[in-house]
């Protein structure tokens, strides 16, 4: 098979500048582009032809080669196999960058790399606003009874004289000349392997499918501007520290009339003063003085909800726990309250005076103050290995 002349292929004379070759191969390209020419071997085949020439041309070293030793001074790549034995359209396609800039080249860029779709992507592409975070600190009061809490939040928000368009006022969003509105560039392209089709974000509006011609000035065209917002959070009751609850909608606003983000809550639980919280219930450590475990007494126990006067029965040892049914906290998920376990501790004096100390001495011998050690509680083991582990 014999080849035609590169310089005839591009239709310039042996002495023309590199300039002149290159705008020549600009132009045949375009001819025979095969998105222009669908279905049409004879197109593609000039196309591949004229690629191969300006290969040579549009390079100093091969073209002086190719000046001096015709065809034969080519190298191996185009020597043996004839027409498109050298060239694959990905190489043609990737020569484009260089010839096209930044107008073509990325539609044309993108075909080997993105590779064939089956069928279309989902299509315009929807801003979206980014997610917001915010602490908010509860007391287990709070937690009780669920709390309405009202928050400054920094954050976008839509633009007030665009209404969050970014476009100056009057003026129109027009879908965008590149994709005509559709977000993404499709080509079809004709390659030995049949027809491939490309698609890609559209460059010129970044997927968005539509450009705005005059941009509005508060907002530089983003819709969005940074402003504080005071949002009210309803908790409900029986949340727990580290919850997180998800306020859809209320993050920060998406640019040009997208979906705003979400706002996150994260739930800080503040110490209460006298409780500690253990999920649903509550616990509360007390002590009483050894005369009134003997004699029994009753006591008040701080709650939630004010205190609560408890009954501690004659010979109560320490250890014992009271439960005060339903004076715990609620869940979220579950009916119902936890309970408040009262914890009885006997406190043992560290200072006697003369008399109490005498009067001590004669209790010591009664019998009735002689330890009578229970069986060993095993529920006892159990809670101290929590507390130690
Ligand atoms: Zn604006
Ligand atoms: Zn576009």
């Amino acid at each position: 098979m014999s080849k035609r002349d590169y310089y005839e292929i591009l239709g310039v004379s042996r002495n023309a500048s590199p300039e002149e070759i290159k705008k020549a191969y600009r132009q045949k390209a375009l001819m025979y582009h095969p998105d222009k020419n669908p279905g049409d071997d004879t197109a593609e085949a000039k196309f591949k032809e004229a690629a191969e020439a300006y290969e040579v041309l549009g390079n100093p070293e091969k073209r002086s080669k190719y000046d001096q030793f015709g065809h034969a001074g080519t190298g191996s790549g185009f020597g043996g196999g004839g027409y498109g034995g050298g060239m694959s359209m990905e190489d043609i396609f990737s020569q484009f960058g260089d010839i096209f800039g930044g107008a073509f080249g990325s539609g044309f860029g993108g075909f080997g790399t993105t590779g064939r779709q089956g069928g279309r992507q989902s299509a315009r592409r929807v801003n979206k606003g980014s997610n917001l975070r915010i602490k908010v600190r509860l007391t287990l009061e709070d937690i009780l009874k669920g709390a309405e809490k009202k928050i400054r939040v920094n954050k976008y928000v839509a633009c007030k004289p665009c209404q969050g368009t970014g476009a100056k006022d009057g003026t129109a969003f027009r879908n965008c000349d590149t994709c005509k509105g559709s977000g993404q560039v499709t080509r079809v392209t004709n390659t030995f392997l049949g027809q491939m089709q490309t698609t890609s974000t559209c460059p010129n509006c970044g997927g968005e499918g539509q450009t705005i011609e005059d941009k509005c000035a508060s907002c530089y065209g983003n819709g969005i501007v940074k402003d504080e917002e005071v949002i009210t959070l309803n908790i409900p009751a029986g949340v727990q520290d580290g919850m997180q609850l998800s306020l859809s909608g209320k993050g920060n606003a998406a640019p040009r009339g997208g979906i705003p983000g979400d706002l996150i809550v994260v739930v800080e639980e503040v110490p209460h003063s006298k409780l500690i919280r253990d999920g649903m219930n509550l616990l509360y450590d007390h002590h009483i003085s050894f005369p009134q475990a003997v004699l029994g007494t009753n006591v008040d126990i701080p709650t939630l909800e004010g205190k609560a006067r408890i009954k501690i029965e004659a010979g109560t040892q320490p250890g014992k726990v009271l439960r005060l049914k339903g004076k715990g906290l609620p869940s979220v998920n579950a009916y119902g309250r936890g309970d408040l376990l009262v914890n009885i501790n006997i406190w043992t004096p560290q200072q006697l005076s003369p008399e109490e100390k005498e009067i001590l001495e004669q209790l010591k011998e009664s019998e009735n103050f002689k330890p009578r050690p229970k069986k060993t509680d095993k529920s006892f083991f159990e809670r101290m290995k929590d507390v130690f582990n």
